[in-house]
């Protein structure tokens, strides 16, 4: 699924606004110095003059001195880090901000080939504008590793989390290096999509990309694309980024509808991201029986053999949570 010009011109006003914000915060942190540290801002301004006298150089125009002038631009680079270190800040406070470092907030790097490429902030950009995002956002703004809270479990529930907190960070640890799936099962509301969530935030902090679908969305989707005429070409670049994404999230399966359809997209979609080596985290409400039962063997053997199983337990957490804030309301 392509860009539109309306959701490219989106992105790209987005990048605008977030240089603006950034050369904001740079302005206010130099006129802090200046202010602070007058002398600084005499140096800046001597460097200035220096930096014409260059240019004149460069041009033809005055040729002596050429060593001089690289000595004293160097000597007062050196001078300005002292000066902030000894103000206590870290000799870098000045340099350009950037929320992403990579693209320096343009969208687009440089690949290998020397071919102008999407930054992986933008293909993130693109699929929360393309495939509504919004559940997952929802959720790690509020849900992650640092908020995490032990509190409602207890006794094998308890240990249960435990094991699978360590297993989903060891996850992001090793997420470069290594080639890893995971699937939550148990009853409803052990904390199955909030782990998911967890990962999906350490993940795109690192700058991944990540794709996060309802079992239901997902499927409603291929359906559409796929028994729609016109949404033919949509298609191909939906398995592209269904098939290729860093990480790909599945919540709820089996709240589907499911049918051959589902069991045989189901299991393309599995295949693909083994064969591609992808990672995808899976989370259900199904017990092992159950997933048997209802999807094909092909999709069941694709789990038992290249997923780990984690199996949650415990009160539903939701409803738990719920009962709490109506109690403290009343
Ligand atoms: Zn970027």
């Amino acid at each position: 699924m392509g860009l539109n010009k309306q959701q490219y011109d989106t992105i790209m006003r987005e990048y605008e606004r977030i240089r603006d914000m950034n050369h904001a915060k740079e302005a206010a942190r130099r006129d802090e110095i200046y202010s602070m540290l007058p002398e600084y801002r005499e140096l800046d301004s001597s460097m200035g003059s220096i930096a014409v006298r260059q240019v004149m150089m460069a041009l033809g125009e005055d040729v002596s001195g050429t060593d001089d002038v690289h000595s004293s631009l160097s000597q007062i680079s050196a001078r300005k880090k002292q000066l902030l270190q000894d103000a206590g800040y870290s000799t870098d406070y000045l340099d350009p901000i950037y929320t992403c470092t990579d693209c320096k907030d343009t969208g687009y790097i440089q690949s290998e080939t020397g071919l102008k490429e999407k930054c992986h902030c933008f293909r993130n950009r693109e699929i929360a504008l393309l495939y509504d995002q919004s559940n997952i956002q929802d959720m790690i703004s509020s849900e992650n590793f640092t908020t995490l809270s032990y509190h409602y479990y207890a006794n094998d529930d308890l240990e249960r989390f435990k094991r699978t907190v360590d297993i989903c960070k060891n996850f992001v640890q090793n997420f470069e290096q290594d080639y890893h799936n995971l699937i939550f099962y148990g009853t409803v509301g052990t904390g199955k999509s909030f782990l998911s969530g967890c990962v999906a935030n350490e993940l795109l902090k690192n700058g991944n990309s990540v794709i996060y679908f309802s079992a239901v969305g997902m499927f409603e989707r291929l359906a559409q694309f796929t028994f729609h005429s016109e949404g033919k070409n949509e298609l191909v670049s939906f398995y592209e980024d269904l098939y290729q994404c860093d990480l790909l999230i599945i919540d709820d399966l089996g709240t589907e509808l499911t049918n051959q359809f589902v069991s045989s997209q189901l299991f393309s979609c599995l295949n693909e991201r083994h064969l591609r080596k992808k990672s995808t985290i899976i989370s259900t409400n199904l017990s092992l029986e159950e997933i048997r039962d209802r999807y094909s063997d092909r999709v069941f053997s694709r789990l038992t053999s290249n997923y780990q199983f984690c199996k949650l337990t415990g009160p539903d957490i939701r409803m738990l949570k719920k009962r709490n804030t109506n109690l403290s309301i009343s």
